[in-house]
């Protein structure tokens, strides 16, 4: 049989409104849990979660494994969900980026806080395909009227940040009692769509973006006896071929390239997604590190002297203000950056300005600011290469905020 195409899914929505439990529901179906764990109520899925979360951790260094079920149609690979410690950062520097998110929102509550927090940063992460799992019908005695209710809510609420609401599948479910995941409920015979099930078998499989220009952002870099030096990523855009010349940004080194592998196998040509080795005639181990970028010497990465930026400030202690020099995580690349100037706040869900070159900016604010980094760093625009636009923020150990490159000044 042909191998599935694969898809990596996100369970975003406000705390308690039932992502675990759907989550649960589908590891079941595909054979993950057993009805035994499952009968022993809700607790289990959560340590369930967490034993997945802590596993996905470990293995995340070694080879990015996660959590697996299967439709009909596809494979899918859960990510974390945002509030998990590392989402937004894991997102960004690609560890699972994910192609499509299911919104989970509890019938009785409706769309919370975390929500509207939760779309908006999907959408800041560049997920283009949502699923709205209307959850807890059991809680409002499967009505019509109060399903209905709350898709307008929500309609209202993705449509504002850019999302189509008549594109987006709702789906009423109770993920507790397990109405319309995998099978139609018959207590909600009003219902006419999918199952989440069917919704998820109606996504679009992610594309290769392979006509970008080729960005490779370098996760390590070997030396092998016999082979020489051995720089390992993943393709984020485009498509390295054997024979091809690669420049390395910031350093500017390059030269052609030997041989390419993966998974320790000898290949031609390399495409997005794919994790490789390759070798690159008279580049040194010293060289090249962690952080840089190769590209194709017609198209090269581009190194930012000053780039504006378009954040959103996820969990700050105090406020930021200029001056402020925390380290942005950009692709595989740490630099310290410096805020250099508070353009304007806006209204995150709508883009509108609230405010001209405000004093500072705290936990929940959007804003356009400008940024300099201290050393070096390789970023492009959000709207020439996507995948390499987006940064997180940390700082105390923690993701501060998230945000894309809209501009940017080159170094050279
Ligand atoms: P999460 O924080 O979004 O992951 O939410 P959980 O899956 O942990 O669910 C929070 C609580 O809501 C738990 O007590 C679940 O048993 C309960 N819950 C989840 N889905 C449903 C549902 O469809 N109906 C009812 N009645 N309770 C649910």
């Amino acid at each position: 049989a042909k191998a599935k195409e694969h898809i990596n899914l996100a369970f975003i929505g406000h705390v308690d409104h039932g992502k675990s439990t759907l989550v649960g529901h589908l590891l079941l179906q595909a054979g993950v849990i057993s009805e035994q764990q499952l009968a022993e109520g809700e607790d289990k899925f959560r340590y369930v979660m967490d034993r997945l979360a802590e596993e996905r951790e470990r293995g995340l260094t070694i080879d990015l494994a996660h959590t697996k079920f299967e439709t009909k149609k596809y494979e899918f690979t859960i990510v974390d969900c945002p509030g998990h410690r590392d989402f937004v950062k894991n997102m960004i520097t690609g560890a699972s980026q994910a192609d499509a998110a299911v919104l989970v929102v509890a019938a009785d509550d409706g769309v919370m806080p975390q929500t509207k927090e939760h779309v908006f940063l999907a959408r800041t992460l560049g997920i283009d395909q949502l699923i709205v799992a209307i959850n807890k019908m059991d809680l409002v005695d499967y009505s019509e009227d109060r399903y209905e209710e709350v898709k307008d809510e929500v309609s209202e609420l993705i449509k504002t940040v850019g999302y189509k609401p008549k594109e987006v599948p709702f789906v009423a479910v109770s993920a507790f009692v397990g109405d319309n995941i995998t099978q139609k409920s018959d207590k909600t015979p009003w219902y006419k769509g999918p199952t989440i099930v069917e919704a998820l078998d109606q996504l679009k499989p992610p594309e290769k973006p392979v006509d970008l220009p080729l960005r490779i952002p370098i996760q390590d870099v070997y030396s092998i006896t016999g082979v020489g030096t051995v720089p390992v990523g993943r393709v984020e855009t485009g498509v390295l071929k054997t024979g091809d010349n690669v420049i390395f940004e910031p350093p500017g080194v390059g030269g052609e390239v030997k041989s390419i592998e993966m998974h320790h196998e000898r290949i031609e040509k390399a495409e997005p997604g794919d994790n490789i080795g390759f070798n690159v005639r008279g580049v040194g181990k010293n060289d090249i590190r962690r952080g840089d970028v190769a590209g194709h010497p017609d198209t090269p990465p581009t190194v930012a002297k000053q780039f504006t930026a378009q954040v959103v400030v996820l969990q700050h202690p105090g406020v930021i203000t200029v001056g402020y020099t925390p380290v942005f995580h950009c692709h595989t690349a740490q630099v310290a950056c410096t805020f250099t100037e508070l353009v304007q706040k806006i209204n995150p869900a709508t883009g509108e300005v609230q405010e001209e070159n405000p004093d500072y900016l705290k936990t929940g604010d959007a804003a356009v600011v400008k940024i300099q980094p201290t050393k070096p760093l390789v970023i492009e625009k959000i709207k020439d290469i996507p995948h390499m636009g987006r940064f997180a923020i940390r700082d105390m150990g923690q993701t501060v905020a998230a945000g894309m490159c809209i501009d940017l000044v080159p170094a050279k």
